[in-house]
């Protein structure tokens, strides 16, 4: 349930609005607007009881039903965009942000010299793993909180925020030391736990979607975070399991006006994981661009046959500076432009 307030309804009507969603058992959310204020309410387990009460309270313009079955992501609960600020970079929006990065963090100076290479190349976000999910448990599982501290030299090098990937609820307080941005990983999407923790928290979120889950399944995956007060989240579409087989999983590109529909959350795609070897990288970064992604995560490596996870889709820095030559021409066309490490 929305409630719609008077363009002229002052902070007192809205106080009031809240206070007596609170006396119904149930949860205010107030959202200024640019002409007008509106109420979400959660905590409902049915339908909101009790609307008779508040559309009769002064101030009130309407009352709106959601129908969704996710709340606060939801496009009709927020209409503007929601733009996530990472450190000094902004997610969403008329720009577009590049992250990149290694998928692990393996050394200093491979960390390093990935990070100088993509900074210089326009990328305004690191990525890097330290805690890393594999799927067997016998390869190489991340340098942890010795990666986060590499991670954290290579910020101090460059000046770029960190994303990294936060496992688990026990390592989350040293994660968040570190991070600029805490990535939950695609196999981790469902992990309730684990969201309801980050939500917790004001950092923001970059939510992979599972590569088994149903767009809706991730928006309800994102209700879990903003549920627990954290709105700055940005989704991530990095490839679904279909019974093509021919790349590592396949890309949904759908997924990203679905979502823009469906939500007010940043969207953002990883080709890298989705494509899975290096060659296919570049056209699946246009296509999203193209189709209206809000940015991208790409993997890096400077010495892709030496990776220790992950090689054959990493794009040498080369390769990465001759795509983001492309991607500013992309992103032109759908009169949007990349964001570029010094107007941040
Ligand atoms: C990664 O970003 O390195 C990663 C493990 O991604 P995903 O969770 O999408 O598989
Ligand atoms: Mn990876």
């Amino acid at each position: 349930m929305l409630v719609v307030m008077q363009a002229n309804a002052t902070e007192e009507q809205i106080k009031r609005i809240c206070d007596v969603v609170v006396e119904l058992g149930y949860a205010p959310h107030p959202m200024p607007g640019p002409t007008r204020t509106a109420i979400g309410i959660t905590g409902n387990r049915g339908p909101v009881i009790g609307t008779e009460r508040l559309s009769l309270l002064p101030g009130v313009h309407e009352l709106i039903r959601i129908t969704a079955p996710y709340k606060l992501v939801s496009r009709e609960f927020h209409e503007a965009d929601t733009i996530v600020q990472v450190g000094s970079v902004p997610i969403g929006g008329s720009s577009i942000a590049v992250i990149a990065g290694p998928c692990t963090v393996e050394a200093r100076e491979q960390v390093l010299q990935v990070a100088q290479a993509v900074h210089s190349a326009g990328a305004v976000i690191l990525r890097g793993g330290a805690y890393k999910p594999r799927s067997s448990p016998y390869t190489f599982q991340g340098l942890g909180e010795e990666g986060l501290q590499l991670l954290r030299t290579a910020r101090e090098m460059t000046g770029m925020p960190i994303v990294t990937e936060v496992m688990d609820t026990d390592t989350l307080p040293l994660v968040l030391e570190y991070a600029d941005m805490l990535q939950i990983g695609a196999r981790n999407m469902q992990n309730y736990t684990l969201l309801k923790a980050v939500g917790r928290t004001k950092c923001p979120v970059l939510l992979k979607r599972g590569f088994a889950a149903t767009i809706k399944d991730l928006l309800l995956a994102a209700e879990y975070i903003l549920d627990q007060g954290n709105d700055n989240v940005v989704l991530c579409e990095r490839g679904i399991r279909t019974f093509d087989d021919s790349a590592r999983f396949t890309l949904d590109l759908g997924a990203i006006p679905t979502i823009k529909q469906l939500s007010h959350l940043p969207v953002i795609v990883d080709p890298s994981h989705a494509m899975g070897h290096a060659d296919g990288i570049l056209p699946l970064a246009r296509a999203a661009i193209a189709a209206g992604a809000d940015g991208l995560i790409v993997e890096v490596h400077h010495d892709p046959p030496y990776a220790l996870c992950d090689g054959e889709q990493a794009l040498v820095p080369e390769s990465f500076q001759q795509m983001m030559i492309q991607l500013e021409r992309v992103a032109a066309a759908v009169d949007r432009s990349l964001l570029s490490p010094t107007n941040t």
